[in-house]
């Protein structure tokens, strides 16, 4: 209790109150006022045995009057801010709201329309754009903005996305895929998609080629040539892509079916969300995803990645700084962050 008045605690103000013996003034244990000699201190419960030792209501604190749940969770509110690069557990702000975890929850969600934890990764998120628009390194920037690695900066980006972790059915048994092909400013390019999403994007030398490389991917799918009448989704979705690609358009935000090991799984979401005009090392990717020493499988992932440009394994690179392997070509490689890097000056200037 001492310390909690020493310190102002806000925690406890829900739990105890202070008299002063010398003023027979009572105040909450997070009264702004200049703190009395210890040993002239006393507590109570509550405001009626306080009153019943004789003492009265301080004037800046005001301990008689409950909070309103609203300024309760202000305090919430603000004690997150105060921590935000912390792990804050839900009964640490529970307390110092003097409520129930649950209860907590639900009155901070009906002030604030968002629970805590999600209040807690948008000040991170914020934070994390202030310092990457400051131009520090990404990892850094990750790090100082509390995120414990940079796998949980992308993992709580993911929901984002729209993304939803898929199993692994091998082969593509039973399913139809749809796919198209179109000539784009890398040369010739086939995507195709399940009713979930997007689970191929390749760049190849023909259209043949391409078809041979999706048949080599789902063996047991079947696949289907996509209708190009105007309008339909996977044409859109693939001009979209080359309009990117071209530089006239937004990388789109499509929605992935993903297939691959738990690990290449975690890889790949990983790359999704290194944001345009940065790049990482192997070893970054290893460690982000919580396995640092696993830079070599983390490079067979990349070399097994399906969905080009959509899931950016071209920016990644050897830990040297060389440009390092990439499944469709080092040229297609360079060119990619080329034009990303010349997307991002421009940008820059305007
Ligand atoms: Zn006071």
């Amino acid at each position: 209790m001492l310390r909690a008045v020493a310190t102002r605690d806000k925690a406890y103000d829900s739990l105890f109150l202070y008299g002063v013996k010398t003023t027979r003034i009572f105040c909450r244990p997070s009264c702004p006022s200049r703190a009395a000699n210890p040993e002239n201190l006393r507590f109570f419960g509550d405001v009626v045995e306080a009153r019943a030792a004789g003492y009265r209501a301080c004037r800046r604190c005001r301990p008689e009057e409950r909070p309103s749940d609203t300024q309760k969770m202000q305090e919430v509110a603000r004690l997150i801010e105060q921590h935000a690069e912390e792990t804050l557990p839900l009964s640490r702000l529970a307390a110092s709201a003097g409520l129930s975890a649950t209860h907590m929850q639900k009155v901070f969600k009906s002030v604030f329309g968002v629970s805590p934890k999600v209040y807690q990764q948008g000040l991170r998120a914020r934070r994390l754009k202030e310092l990457l628009r400051e131009g520090d390194e990404v990892t850094g920037a990750i790090y100082e903005a509390g995120y414990g690695s940079p796998s949980r900066v992308y993992g709580e980006g993911l929901r984002d996305i729209g993304m939803t972790p898929s199993a692994y059915r091998k082969g593509g048994a039973g399913e139809t895929i749809n796919y198209a092909c179109r000539h784009c400013t890398l040369g010739p390019l086939m995507m195709a998609a399940t009713n979930r999403g997007v689970c191929f994007v390749m760049f190849g030398e023909s259209e043949a080629s391409l078809l041979d490389a999706l048949a080599a991917e789902f063996p047991k799918a079947r696949l289907q040539k996509s209708a190009e009448a105007n309008g339909e989704q996977l044409g859109r979705w693939i001009d979209a892509l080359d309009e990117h690609l071209a530089r006239r358009g937004p990388r789109p935000d499509l929605p992935l079916d993903l297939r691959g090991t738990a690990f290449q799984l975690l890889v790949w979401r990983f790359l999704i969300g290194i944001p345009e005009g940065n790049v990482v090392s192997y070893a970054d990717v290893a460690a982000g995803i919580g396995k640092p020493k696993a830079h070599r499988a983390v490079a067979s992932a990349c070399a097994a990645n399906r969905v080009a440009v959509l899931a950016p394994c071209h920016r990644v690179l050897r830990g040297d700084g060389g440009v390092g392997g990439y499944r469709w070509g080092v040229d297609r490689k360079r060119a990619l962050l080329d034009m990303e890097r010349a997307h991002m000056s421009e940008a820059r200037k305007r």
